[in-house]
Parts: structure tokens; C-alpha cells; sequence
């Protein structure tokens, strides 16, 4: 066991910069924050960055009354660990998070959220993506934390469920319109994630046919409209004129310039270079382009800054062995930039494609990135990245590959932290349950292929999955085919070539590939949840879950999937008829997504059947709430009401179920007149067991039971 490092309270001091009194920036402690999170966008397709072709007016009016950083890096491409560190101020080495999925911000790092409510902000956040679910820890310090993603009926949100800036905005617009009507003057930290300009990239109309030759600029386009509606909201409201907004991206989005389609794989300029904007109006300068560098840590830092908070060392929290962050202000108020060393990574190559992590340092004019076959540019005079200096200016590189080295050393995990390397008993016991692990895949990074010489079956999976999404499967499945003959230890591809068998109606080339995966990746558990999904279609319940019934056991593991493993597991126990199991699989699967009805409908549909009374009506009661004019709801809630002898109760409920649904299904009467009988109203009871027989189509035995009933009530009365 490694020795637990002991971190010094320093580590959270940043330096609370010299600005005040500086005629070019106010600082405000009463201000409002609200930042905005463009995910996907290159700060070199917005307007005010000297893009042309693209349409954005509201980001560029933002820019153009604000401050902007012409050279913003993300210290990593992907957007959970991207998020991570623009609300921790620091880097992935030091969160801890260095990938989607699987990793879970841990609870004792302190975030903007959690500084700025301790301060009596009320705080809000609209995400729009999956992968910056609840789940994952970033809605630490968040009064509300707004994940409301669509998801298809009988369904758990997966990694594809996702919303549109139109969405996200209408519940950024109902929470504000509420917190004005509130108490307009209470100060808020409002966060809204806009995801659409993620692949694939389908904007809607008119951007779809505008932008038909680049929806990537399209969605970018129609992010932008709502850019300018919240700012106009927050102006319509009065309260833009104390607010301190930052508009950020989150990584960029690579067009093959280094063969990359997409963001997760490279470190290079088009993956890491984002938009960065303050704009606080009368408080920061107007129009004032920074070419110095600036980096996605910083933000957190500026913002307290500029709110004149300064960092506390908040004990048992996790801290970096030195704060990665500096507020931008000084840089802003016209001060000198020091120079500074920016860590890049990404582990994605590692954990998902097999091969070594891409890690690196971007210091002067130079970037570095340690791989099997490292690479040094100089960015200055390259850009693009075109010449890879590491042998002709080998020197410069081994100094810098020294100074990663030992800044990496810096940050070795403590015990507890996700993505720490597992012992070797750990291993061995995680292997012997089938786990992945992080480790297993790059125990060896001398012998890990490059991710250059892999980037290919990356390619080929993006271009099936577009295929796919064009509806043209067979082309798709030619892709997947060659993305997993290219790299086998590449799981996704597997998947979407069984998706790709499954539309065309062959479920026995689907399973198969699926077995083919999960015997080239033990560890993978979205394979084996596929393959269950299989299984329970062809009614193989017990080999279903089979596979699946330990997978959620592994605490911390499975973030990203344990409550759909759960869910399903549900949905097999329900269907095999096993009741009790399938509620005690429905459980978590509800907890973790309490938002999602049908899990809640499953679970209460079960306790209520297995007279689990008072369980089922807290459930009832809290659908009721969200859903008040079911009649499905309102008809259960007053036969659970009727079982526990509550006939007022139950009562109540048929009164309101025939005041919303005039014209309910039949058998309603005919309940509701037997639990009249029950409480002595034999009037009342009559008339509904009258409707019941006037509506029921057939002349069965049910309907002369009725008659039965009509007759003793009648002459009750
Ligand atoms: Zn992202």
C-alpha cells in the first residue's frame, strides 16, 4: 500500500490578486455568476475569433463588451474531467476525474458551487449531456441540479440521452423567472451546459439547410440563439448589469487535422483550444482581446477573485500539491502573464482503445507529448502541429518530458481516489469477478501501442456511426467490421455492429459478435449489458441475469451504468415473476434516476401487488405529484387506500379520478360502487353500479353480478 501523502493547507491558497483599485476592473462581492459551457466548440469557429463562415451574434455582441482570451486550453479533451476541472480549478491529476463514465468527482473536493452557496448564493445548474449526470459528482454545492434529460419510454438514461439548447434553456428560464419573483436580489450562481454541438451534429431548421455544407457550425449557430435569449432574460429582468458572465467550451473538436474525427483521442491544438469570455458590464474592460495564455482552471479562481473571496484550505478536502488555477484578473486589469506550464492528457486512448495514455506539457513556445513515439512542436511558428521537432530539438523535449515526470509524480493518488492504480490483490480480485480496470489495460505503457497507429479504428467506428444514423446499416456494419479488425480490444464497435445486426432482424450475428467482444474485453460492461438485453428478448431470463447480477456490486466502479444494470435486472426478475427481486432491483435503479416515472410506475406497480402499502403510497404520492390527473395513478391510489381500510381516503380519489376523466374505464364504476356499499352509502352506490351496467359492453357474468348488486342496494335504500 502506498504511503498516504499528507497535502499542505497551502496547496488551496491561490494568491489573491492585486487588482483592486484598478481602474479597468471592479471588483464586485454582491455580483450574480452565471456561466455558460459551450461543449465541443473551438474557439476558432466563433465570430469575434475571426471565423467567417459560422453565425454567432450573441457570443460575439457577449465577447465584444467583455474580455476575451484568444488562447484558452482545456488541460483535457473529454467533458466530464473537462467540467471537473472548471469548478475545482484544477487538473485531472489533481480531481481525480480523467474520464467520462466510471469516475465520480469525490465528495471532499470543494467546487465553485459548494464555495459560493457556503456564501449564501442560491445556486442552480442545467446540464444537458449524460455524461455530466448527477452520478458523477459535479452537482456538489447545487440547490438544483437540473438533468432532466428525455429519455424513451421504458427507458434509463444512457450514455446517447442528451437535450437541445431549446430545452435546456426553457428550464434555465422557469428557474429564474422563479428565483426573480423569489427574491430578484439574492445573489445566485446559475451554471447552463449547452451539448449541441457534440456529434453527431444535426441542427435544426433553418440551420440544417444554412449550415448544410457545416452542421458542425449550424449547431454552433443554434446554440448561439440561446445565448442571446438568456441574456436577454437576464437583462429583461434587470439584473444583467450585476452579473459576471463567462462563457467557456469545455475542449474543442477535432476535423482530421491529425486524423482525429471528434474529441477524446488527441491532445493537439483543435481538441484543447476553447472560447473564453468574462463580461461583466461597467466592471471588467470592454472589448479587450488577451493573447496570453489562459487555461480552464483559472476560471474558478477569477470568479472568486472578482467576487473578493479568497481560498480557504477547507479541511479533509482534496487538494493538488499545488493549485493549478490563477485568477486571470491580474492579466485582465493590463498586468504583465508570467510564464506558465499547462499539463494536457487523455486517458481515453488508454482506457477505451488499449493503447498509452497521450500525456504532455505546454510551457513557452513549446508543447510536449510523451508517448511511444513522442512529439514537440513549436507553437509558436507550427500551429497546426505539422513538424514534430523531438529529435531535432531533442534536448528542449528531454527537459520537458523531465518536467512531466516529476509533475505526475506530484499527484500520485492517494488511497480512495478514483482512478488510483489497483493492487495486486485488488486486480486479482476484480479479474476474477470480470471487472475491467483501468490498470489491466495499460499495466505496461512501455508495450501500449501508440494511439497514432490506432486512431484508425476510431475512425472507422465515428464513420459507421454516422452510417448508422443515416439509416444506411450495411454500410455501417462494413465499418464496425474494420474498426474491430484494426484494434479488438476496442469495445464500442462491437456494440454498435450487434445494434447495426440487430435493425436488420439478425439477432443471432448480434450475439454473437457480442460473445466475440466480451471475450476480447472481460472487462467491458455495456458489452454484457448488450448481450443481456439480447437474452431477455429471447425470453433467457436466467442467462440474463446471470450476467448481469454482480456487475452493480462493484462500489464506485460502475457510475455510469449501475442504474441501468439495475433497471434491467428489474425488468428480468419482473418479467420472470419474481417479484421480490425485481423490487429490490427497481430500488436503486429509482434512487439514482428519481426523475424517471417508468422505473417509479415499475416499482410501485410490484410493491403495491406484493402489499408493500405504505412503501407504494409514497411512491403513488410523489407520481401523483408530477403526473396529478392520471387516471391510472388516482384509480390505484384509491384501491391502495380501499386495502388499508381508508375509505374516505379512497373515496377522494375516485371523486377526483371522474372530476379529471369523465369518461373512465369501465370496471372504475363498478370499484367504486362496491366501496360505497362498503361505507353504507347504498344511494350512491346504486347509481354508479347503474353506470357500470350501462357502459359494459358484454352480457357476461361480471354484469350480472352488477345487476345482483343494483337490486340489494335499491332495496337497501
Ligand atoms: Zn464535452
Amino acid at each position: 500500500m502506498p504511503e498516504k501523502k499528507l497535502f499542505l493547507p497551502i496547496a488551496l491558497l491561490w494568491l489573491f490578486s492585486l487588482v483592486h483599485g484598478s481602474p479597468a476592473v471592479k471588483i464586485t462581492p454582491g455580483a450574480n455568476i452565471l456561466v455558460i459551457t459551450l461543449d465541443t466548440t473551438r474557439a476558432d469557429r466563433i465570430g469575434i475569433y475571426g471565423y467567417q463562415p459560422g453565425q454567432t451574434p450573441n457570443i460575439d455582441a457577449i465577447a465584444r463588451k467583455g474580455v476575451r482570451f484568444e488562447n484558452a486550453y482545456t488541460p483535457v479533451p473529454l467533458t466530464l474531467p473537462a467540467h471537473c476541472s472548471l469548478f475545482t480549478g484544477d487538473i485531472p491529476l489533481a480531481h481525480g476525474v480523467r474520464n467520462n463514465g466510471r469516475y465520480r468527482l469525490p465528495a471532499q473536493s470543494d467546487t465553485l458551487a459548494e464555495i459560493l452557496q457556503r456564501r449564501g448564493f442560491t445556486t442552480a445548474a442545467f446540464v444537458s449531456s449524460f455524461t455530466l449526470e448527477s452520478r458523477f459528482g459535479l452537482d456538489q454545492g447545487f440547490a438544483v441540479y437540473n438533468d432532466n434529460l428525455p429519455v424513451k419510454k421504458g427507458q434509463v438514461k444512457t450514455y446517447s440521452s442528451e437535450r437541445t439548447a431549446d430545452l435546456v434553456f426553457a428550464d434555465f428560464a422557469a428557474w429564474f423567472e422563479n428565483h426573480c419573483r423569489e427574491d430578484k436580489n439574492k445573489k445566485f450562481f446559475a451554471w447552463v451546459h449547452f451539448f449541441d454541438p457534440h456529434m453527431p451534429y444535426t441542427p435544426p431548421e433553418p440551420f440544417k439547410t444554412l449550415f448544410q455544407q457545416n452542421p458542425y457550425d449550424g449547431e454552433i449557430a443554434f446554440m448561439d440563439v440561446y445565448i442571446g435569449k438568456i441574456m436577454a432574460l437576464l437583462e429583461e429582468k434587470q439584473v444583467l448589469a450585476n452579473t459576471l458572465t463567462v462563457i467557456v467550451g469545455d475542449h474543442g473538436e477535432a476535423f482530421g487535422e491529425h486524423g482525429e474525427f471528434g474529441h477524446m483521442m488527441f491532445c493537439y491544438e483543435e481538441n484543447l483550444r476553447v472560447p473564453l469570455v468574462f463580461y461583466a458590464p461597467g466592471r471588467l474592460p470592454e472589448n479587450k482581446s488577451i493573447a496570453d495564455r489562459a487555461n480552464l482552471v483559472d476560471v474558478m479562481p477569477t470568479i472568486l477573485d472578482f467576487l473578493a473571496i479568497p481560498i480557504q484550505p477547507v479541511p479533509g478536502h482534496v487538494p493538488g500539491p499545488e493549485p493549478s488555477g490563477i485568477s486571470l484578473l491580474p492579466l485582465i486589469a493590463g498586468a504583465a502573464a508570467k510564464e506558465r506550464t499547462f499539463y494536457i492528457e487523455s486517458v481515453f486512448p488508454a482506457e477505451a482503445l488499449g493503447c498509452a495514455p497521450v500525456k504532455g506539457l505546454i510551457k513557452g513556445e513549446y508543447k510536449f507529448i510523451d508517448l511511444p513515439h513522442p512529439e514537440l512542436y513549436h507553437l509558436a511558428t507550427d500551429p497546426g502541429e505539422k513538424e514534430n521537432l523531438f529529435f531535432k530539438q531533442n534536448a528542449v523535449a528531454r527537459q520537458l518530458k523531465q518536467t512531466l515526470a516529476q509533475l505526475i509524480k506530484q499527484y500520485e493518488p492517494p488511497i480512495g481516489q478514483p482512478g488510483r492504480e489497483l493492487s495486486a490483490e485488488e486486480e486479482r480480485k476484480l479479474k476474477s469477478l470480470g471487472y475491467f480496470s483501468f490498470s489491466s489495460k495499460n499495466a505496461n505503457a512501455a508495450n501500449l501501442p501508440d494511439p497514432k497507429e490506432k486512431i484508425g479504428s476510431l475512425t472507422e467506428f465515428v464513420v459507421g456511426s454516422r452510417l448508422k444514423g443515416e439509416g444506411k446499416t450495411n454500410e455501417a456494419i462494413v465499418y464496425f467490421n474494420r474498426a474491430i479488425e484494426l484494434n479488438p480490444t476496442f469495445s464500442w464497435p462491437y456494440s454498435m455492429l450487434a445494434q447495426a445486426y440487430l435493425e436488420s432482424g439478425k439477432i443471432e450475428g448480434a450475439l454473437d459478435v457480442l460473445k466475440k467482444g466480451i471475450a476480447q474485453n472481460p472487462g467491458e460492461y455495456q458489452l454484457k449489458i448488450d448481450y443481456a438485453l439480447l437474452l431477455k428478448k429471447q425470453a433467457r431470463w436466467d442467462e440474463a441475469i446471470e450476467i448481469l447480477k454482480e456487475l452493480p456490486r462493484q462500489e464506485g466502479g460502475i457510475v455510469d451504468v449501475g442504474p441501468e444494470v439495475y433497471y434491467i435486472l428489474g425488468d428480468l426478475y419482473s418479467e420472470k415473476g419474481d417479484a421480490a427481486n425485481a423490487i429490490s432491483n427497481y430500488r436503486p435503479a429509482a434512487l439514482a434516476e428519481p426523475e424517471n416515472f417508468v422505473i417509479k410506475q415499475k416499482l410501485v406497480y410490484l410493491l403495491h401487488q406484493s402489499q408493500k402499502y405504505p412503501e407504494a403510497l409514497e411512491i403513488y404520492r410523489d407520481l401523483e405529484k408530477a403526473t396529478p390527473g392520471d387516471t391510472g395513478l388516482l384509480l390505484n391510489m384509491a384501491i391502495l387506500y380501499e386495502q388499508i381500510k381508508k375509505y374516505d381516503l379512497s373515496k377522494t380519489y375516485y371523486i377526483k379520478l371522474l372530476a379529471q376523466n369523465p369518461a373512465p374505464p369501465v370496471r372504475v364504476y363498478y370499484n367504486y360502487a362496491l366501496l360505497l356499499a362498503k361505507t353504507g352509502d347504498f344511494q350512491e352506490a346504486a347509481k354508479q353500479i347503474q353506470r357500470f351496467i350501462d357502459n359494459y359492453p358484454a352480457d357476461d357474468s361480471l354484469k350480472h353480478t352488477a345487476r345482483e348488486y343494483l337490486e340489494k342496494w335499491e332495496s337497501a335504500n
